[in-house]
């Protein structure tokens, strides 16, 4: 198999290989080095390259984005439901087992639908991270929606849970396993046995979760 990958020159020092999340390769090199040199170097590093390149957490699809027309179906909580543009005015986005937008706001489609997905993030998750915070007996400052692009949660270190709006995509069991893997981080840092011993007792099914992420993880990196 011939790798293909991006060479990207820039006033760095040394040369540098990256398999991002969508497989693809990226080298990172100081302007003036030959491709011959990448190239060697490419191969030299092939086993790898090859190994992150396979690695489960990489995706196998790059998924298309939305064109926000109807008939197009949009995840929410786990499920797939269908878009519809219709010619009534409507404030936003309404959402009744299909989403719903007018036409005259079809252009800003994904703002809306952004707007719509962080209110929901909030109203969806911070009750969870306040009654898992008690069932764990962690305290932490504030709750954050954020528009990370390929992290789902993190700490920060004065205490804020910070969490990516595209989570409320996945199944509600996920959900629940992703808030408790970051609150459970603020007992242990690592993810030593202990740690997961305290996601279980938490989320018993927190397997079934991580199995889903799997799966399905990178259809949260695309919006919507
Ligand atoms: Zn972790």
């Amino acid at each position: 198999m011939e790798l293909e990958y991006e060479i990207k020159y820039s006033k760095r020092k040394t040369v540098n290989i990256s398999v991002e999340r969508d497989r693809s390769i990226i080298v990172r090199a100081p302007e003036g080095v030959s491709e011959e040199k990448i190239d060697f170097i490419i191969k030299s590093k092939r086993q790898w390259i090859l190994d992150k390149v396979n690695h489960e957490q990489k995706y196998p699809v790059k998924l298309e984005p939305k064109e926000f027309v109807s008939g197009e179906t949009i995840m929410y909580l786990g499920r797939n439901y269908q878009l519809l543009v219709v010619d009534e005015e409507i404030e936003g986005i309404e959402f009744n087992q299909r989403f719903l937008i007018s036409r005259s706001n079809q252009k800003e489609a994904y703002s809306l639908l952004k707007d719509w997905y962080m209110d929901r993030a909030k109203i969806k998750i911070e009750p969870k991270v306040k009654s898992y915070a008690q069932n764990l007996g962690v305290n932490y400052k504030e709750v954050k929606i954020s528009d990370m692009k390929y992290r789902w949660g993190s700490c920060t270190p004065n205490n804020n849970v910070i969490f990516n709006w595209r989570l409320i995509k996945a199944p509600m069991h996920v959900l629940d396993y992703l808030i408790v893997h970051e609150l459970a981080h603020l007992i242990e840092p690592n993810h030593t046995p202990e740690f997961w011993n305290i996601v279980s007792i938490q989320v018993p099914t927190y397997l079934k979760a991580k199995e889903w992420l799997k799966q399905n993880g990178y259809k949260l990196e695309v919006e919507f």
